[in-house]
């Protein structure tokens, strides 16, 4: 069963913690705060990052530097959910699958990566952020083209990371 409560709570004191009340979210300072060390490095593309927890020493978490800005973020965030949410020690490897239309997708196979998405999403574009900026504009539809790419580009996300988030937290019309 997903989470959904424990993983919304978990990043939402994260974010009251840190004192964080508007976008973009500085994700890398979030991670660094919870005394995980940040590693990257150009990688193969099907790789998008990794938590590396040893008993006795600082968990590390590391992304690979070839891909988008925006998707670093999400995937630093992803991490951080798998830390935070999921209490397994040893290296845990994410990677992206081709798909049939040749789009690269997050792996989604499990409930943990669904999870770790989440988690991602709700630390990146939090809800109460989202509400704020659409205050009186209503829900979205497809017409708000321009808003939405606005929106990932204060949250310095990417577009189908918004497209995605805000229709979980219903403020897009499908
Ligand atoms: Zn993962």
């Amino acid at each position: 069963m997903i989470r959904w409560k424990l993983i919304k709570d978990t990043a939402n004191k994260l974010l009251l913690d840190a004192g964080i009340t508007a976008p973009p979210v500085a994700i890398e300072a979030l991670v660094k705060g919870q005394g995980v060390s940040l590693t990257s490095a150009p990688g193969d593309d099907h790789i998008t990052g990794f938590l590396l927890r040893t008993p006795g020493s600082e968990p590390v978490i590391g992304f690979n530097s070839n891909h988008l800005a925006v998707r670093q973020r999400f995937i630093v965030a992803h991490e951080l959910g798998h830390l935070l949410l999921h209490a397994k020690s040893g290296l845990h490897v994410d990677r992206a699958f081709a798909t049939s239309e040749g789009q690269k997708i997050e792996e989604r196979i499990d409930e943990d990566e669904i999870e770790a998405n989440r988690f991602a999403a709700e630390i990146l574009m939090p809800e109460e952020f989202l509400r704020a900026d659409l205050a009186g504009l209503g829900p979205l539809d497809a017409e708000h083209n321009d808003t939405i790419a606005a929106l990932a580009e204060r949250y310095r996300v990417s577009k189908q990371a918004m497209t995605i988030r805000l229709t979980s937290v219903e403020l897009i019309r499908m």
